[in-house]
């Protein structure tokens, strides 16, 4: 006999990248930034650690939000810090906004293939899933807006894929849609562009972000939404007290406050993954062009699986994807280009 609710006693639960404790991996599974973080983001975390850690944070995190709100003051007219929601990661985010919007037995909807996370989420929630496939261009049609829904999921970039959609389709798709649609933009740093101003015309439109990747801390823990602030204030009632520590607001502060740091990391890697995609396009895989920190790739004479195993066995780990409906493919992050140019190195003995 089990005590756990059916839904979570069914469910096998969401599987990270691997994140090796021993050994010298070369890491392009997880999609990290190859650099450090700015020395002023480890400055303030340790002003925040010699302020004394004895007292609660700031549950509403107004600090990082005050600073967000001026960044963000030219694609959002009238942005305050009442149109921003911190969270511990952007996947808190996630799970807040599935939480606040989808109850048990309701629809939740997003594409395939994409972030595996949403389907974990919905598992645990108890909630229907409506899976919508992308088309051979990367688009999606029709299923995407139709009715029944509590709310959609939109990876903008997507991954596995490093598509995007533009702009201009999911202003469409977010119209069109009866219930609220968050954009995940984790990857949009490395994109051509970004749905945030959608957020000030159409008040059932969320945009998440992420400090993990292109902010270079996926060890601290940080993301946020932009939403009207009658929808941060729903989503605020759901989320822990003090979901964000001292230490992450201190140091995401200082991390958007950094812009020169921001940028520098930003045209490097945007630079890599130009050269990195030619490299794998010169020794014959299918590459699709990446708007996000990797680069996803198949090679018409060595299968994922294999791939994997033999770059793992030489010390470079890649992400194998295999995605419901038979999409497969290597997901690789873009690495320093030392570390990129092991791995060419590598593939080039393989393949
Ligand atoms: C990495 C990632 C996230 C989560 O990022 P965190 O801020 O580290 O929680 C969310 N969505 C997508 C699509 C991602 O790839």
């Amino acid at each position: 006999m089990s005590f756990f609710r059916e839904n979570i006693e069914a469910m096998e639960g969401y599987v990270p990248g691997e994140q090796p404790r021993g050994g010298k991996f070369i890491k392009l599974n997880t999609n990290e930034c190859p650099y450090p973080c700015s020395p002023k983001v480890r400055a303030a975390i340790g002003h925040a650690v010699q302020a004394g850690l004895q007292k609660y944070p700031d549950p509403g995190a107004f600090a990082f939000r005050a600073r967000a709100a001026e960044l963000f003051a030219d694609d959002v007219p009238g942005i305050s810090p009442e149109w921003i929601l911190c969270g511990n990661g952007s996947d808190d985010i996630l799970t807040i906004a599935l939480r606040a919007f989808v109850g048990e037995g309701d629809t939740v909807r997003f594409a395939n293939p994409s972030y595996s996370l949403y389907k974990t989420l919905a598992e645990i929630q108890g909630c229907q899933t409506d899976v919508v496939d992308y088309d051979a261009d990367w688009k999606l049609g029709e299923a995407f807006t139709a009715a029944g829904a509590r709310l959609a999921f939109l990876a903008n970039p997507n991954s596995p894929s490093g598509t995007a959609l533009p702009v201009e389709e999911v202003r469409r798709i977010a119209d069109a849609l009866p219930c609220p649609l968050l954009v995940d933009e984790a990857y949009v740093d490395f994109a051509e562009d970004n749905c945030l101003r959608l957020v000030a015309k159409n008040e059932r439109v969320m945009v998440s972000r992420s400090l993990s990747k292109s902010y270079a801390l996926a060890g601290l823990r940080f993301g946020f939404v932009v939403a009207q602030p009658s929808l941060i204030a729903g989503l605020a009632k759901v989320k822990d007290s003090y979901n964000c520590d001292a230490l992450s607001i201190g140091g995401a502060t200082a991390a958007i406050d950094d812009r020169g740091w921001f940028e520098t990391m930003r045209t490097a890697v945007l630079a890599t993954r130009l050269r990195m995609t030619d490299e794998l396009r010169g020794l014959g895989f299918d590459c699709l062009d990446s708007q996000a920190n990797f680069v996803w790739c198949n090679h018409p004479e060595h299968d994922p699986v294999t791939l994997y195993e033999r770059l793992k066995a030489e010390g470079i780990l890649v992400r194998n994807m295999a995605c419901p409906g038979g999409w497969s493919g290597v997901r690789i992050t873009v690495g320093s280009d030392e570390q990129i140019d092991a791995l060419l190195e590598r593939l080039r003995s393989i393949c």
